[in-house]
């Protein structure tokens, strides 16, 4: 069985799709992190990331490799494990901006198929159910208002101690919704078969039950 679930940013997806991978025995992959590995690769050679040429050739520089360690998926770029610094913000506002460029997304793509095609996978992202996984037996198109989803992160950025502003982690989140779904090549929408959650008024429990009943 494959799962797709596609969605803006802060929608829940990761911490979703993680318990229902535990629940029903599949393999989470994550696909925002392949995106944020290219990313970092690119912010690290100084590329100006609005130049898309300049994007394009950079990421041929960028191998990006993904392990299970424990039952847990670690990103490798060019041999060295990025996980941990995947998460930051300017990681994941530069992602919104390089993943809009077609040759990162060819080699981002070929990474996704094969783990597609071993089977057993609940896959997040932004085309999963479009482009990916197309014949995926479970699409869900998951989301939250911006200001839930802004409420979530800031939430997440204090329990490690940072001191976000609200109203600029809510400006920035949505910036990133416009990116991504009005790009040119698989740009975020709702898969005609996806079944919309909206999980601005349900607890995490309740996503997760709501999903896997879904599946069963
Ligand atoms: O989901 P996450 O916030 O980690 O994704 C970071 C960025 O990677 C997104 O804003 C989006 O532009 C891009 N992405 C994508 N397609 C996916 C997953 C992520 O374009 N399947």
């Amino acid at each position: 069985m494959n799962i797709a679930i596609d969605g803006p940013a802060g929608a829940g997806k990761s911490t979703i799709a993680k318990l229902c991978a535990k629940k029903m025995g599949l393999v989470y992959v994550d696909t925002g992190a392949m995106y944020r590995a290219v990313a970092l690769y690119v912010l690290e050679s100084g590329t100006d990331i609005n130049d898309r040429e300049a994007v394009a050739d950079c990421c041929k520089g960028a191998s990006v490799d993904i392990k299970y360690e424990d039952g847990v998926q670690n990103v490798y770029l060019n041999g060295s494990n990025v996980t941990g610094r995947l998460r930051e913000e300017a990681v994941g506002n530069t992602a919104s901006v390089t993943s809009a460029v077609p040759e990162v997304r060819a080699q981002i793509f070929s990474l996704q198929r094969g783990l597609a095609e071993r089977g057993g996978v609940i896959m997040d992202g932004r085309d999963i159910g479009t482009v990916v996984m197309p014949d995926a037996d479970v699409k869900i198109f998951l989301t939250a208002s911006s200001e839930v989803r802004a409420k979530r992160r800031v939430l997440e950025l204090e329990a490690k101690g940072e001191h976000p502003v609200f109203e600029e982690i809510k400006k920035d989140i949505e910036e990133r919704d416009h990116r991504d779904m009005t790009r040119k090549i698989s740009p975020l929408k709702q898969a005609d078969d996806a079944i919309l959650v909206d999980t601005s008024d349900m607890t995490i429990d309740e996503v997760v039950d709501k999903i896997c009943s879904l599946c069963e």
